[in-house]
């Protein structure tokens, strides 16, 4: 597990180093504002979804190496994806970091994202892993919503 682990380690070092689709989106269609208050993590999620797909993500904020690096790699997971897709990736996310520290998760589906499976050790640490999913989710159930200006 060991090389494993280093791998991971340098894959969430490298996100929050470097995020991806950190900016903002002129021509999002719908955003939501995550704020984890245990930890201080505060973002803003964009979306862009047309015909039921998500076209882009982006997020900007400021927040710990986990809330960021998770953000930053949910937004590379979740483009292209349908909203019905991202909902249920998002449920697999959230089970495998709340699952029992003793198990080791088998959720191929999460590909790279399964990081963050040794956060389920630091309980605390699981609110920021799932602040931008959780936005993102918001985002998404705003969609339908008759908010814009047109
Ligand atoms: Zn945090």
């Amino acid at each position: 597990m060991t090389d494993l682990d280093d791998l991971y380690q340098d894959l969430i070092l490298d996100h929050t180093r470097r995020p991806r689709n950190f900016h903002k989106m002129p021509d999002a269609t719908s955003m939501a504002d995550g704020h984890n208050r245990l930890c201080g993590d505060k973002l803003r999620l964009y979306v862009k979804v047309i015909g039921g797909v998500i076209q882009d993500v982006a997020f900007e904020g400021d927040g710990c190496s986990i809330s960021k690096a998770s953000a930053s790699m949910m937004t590379e997971a979740m483009k292209g994806k349908t909203v019905a897709e991202a909902e249920a990736l998002y449920e697999k996310f959230h089970t495998v970091l709340t699952g029992p520290p003793d198990e080791t998760p088998d959720v191929p589906e999460l590909g790279k994202l399964a990081a963050f499976s040794g956060v389920r050790k630091f309980p605390v640490r699981v609110k920021c892993a799932t602040l931008a999913w959780h936005t993102l989710s918001a985002a998404l159930k705003n969609q339908g919503e008759p908010v814009s200006t047109e």
